[in-house]
């Protein structure tokens, strides 16, 4: 059916073999595997040794986060491919010196199901449609029904006591921690990636909220701050601290405390996710400003 048009994973391939097709120094590879078996993807550009990372999509209805990916990667390929300047800055001198990393969509089989229905793929379908009686429009959760961004090693074990207060009692469409820090396949395979390659920033996308989060627990890694500044002037969003719930086991809380160095999650665009299909235009230009000068910020 595909609700919303949204990207699934097949169009994130297709899109993947068309910029490939059109830039060929694009990397195309592979991170992992999701818990159903699908290919978690991962890009690189760029030559230098320095690297940032930018992951989209942990979230089901948070698909328009792949496309402002790929939107982003097709526009530095063709700066770089046209030696024109992004920021001041010449788009092939970044590439020569700097190295980013995408992963476009975390959690392919949440999107699926958010965007699908019921996966017949997924070996947990039945249990996971009862969580949520059938109807999987406001999955977030990964195949198992684990919430990826309260599964990293932040903050797990306080979150994990305060589930039962938030009705919170196992696998289902949200919220849900799982059992241990990186028990999903799609956090276990993104956490060994940063500890092997140890990206310099992280900038990990949301929907929705024009919103820039740069602390976990109110600690702030140096030069985080005035990034943070940086990129609220660069597109007009406005840094802020999340709810409280949202306050723990995040990627974004897991890097910042684990290797002191910078990351954000940028909640982007506003309205209600899932954020439409037809607003990908919109949002993309609201944060182009951010991700054409992120690798420029190390
Ligand atoms: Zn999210």
């Amino acid at each position: 059916m595909n609700r919303g048009g949204g990207y699934t994973l097949s169009r994130l391939e297709e899109k993947l073999s068309d910029l490939k097709g059109k830039f060929p120094f694009l990397d195309v590879g592979c991170l992992g595997k999701s818990f159903a078996g699908r290919e978690i993807s991962l890009v690189g550009i760029g030559e230098g040794k320095k690297s940032v990372l930018l992951v989209g999509a942990h979230h089901g209805m948070e698909w328009i986060t792949t496309g402002l990916l790929l939107r982003y990667a097709e526009e530095y390929c063709r700066a770089v491919s046209e030696k024109r300047k992004i920021s001041g800055v010449d788009a092939d001198r970044i590439y020569e010196t700097r190295r980013v990393f995408l992963v476009p969509m975390l959690n392919p089989d949440g999107v699926e199901l958010q965007i699908n229905g019921a996966d017949p793929q997924n070996p947990l379908v039945e249990t996971l449609s009862e969580t949520c009686g059938g109807d999987f429009s406001h999955w977030q959760a990964n195949g198992r029904g684990v919430d990826l961004n309260h599964n990293y090693n932040a903050g797990f074990e306080e979150y994990k006591s305060k589930e039962p207060a938030l009705g919170i009692f196992g696998g289902g469409p949200t919220r849900f921690s799982g059992e241990f820090p990186e028990s999903e396949p799609e956090t276990a395979a993104l956490c060994a990636f940063i500890r092997r390659e140890e990206p310099r920033l992280l900038l990990a996308l949301h929907t929705q909220g024009e919103e820039i989060y740069a602390d976990y627990n109110g600690y702030i890694p140096p030069r985080g701050g005035a990034l943070a500044a940086r990129m609220a002037a660069l597109s007009g969003y406005r840094v802020a601290r999340p709810e409280e719930a949202a306050c723990y086991g995040g990627l974004k809380d897991w890097f910042v405390s684990e290797f002191r160095r910078p990351g954000f999650t940028l909640e982007c665009g506003k309205g209600v996710n899932p954020l439409p299909v037809s607003q990908e235009a919109a949002v993309y230009a609201s944060i182009r400003g951010i991700l054409l000068s992120f690798p420029t910020f190390i």
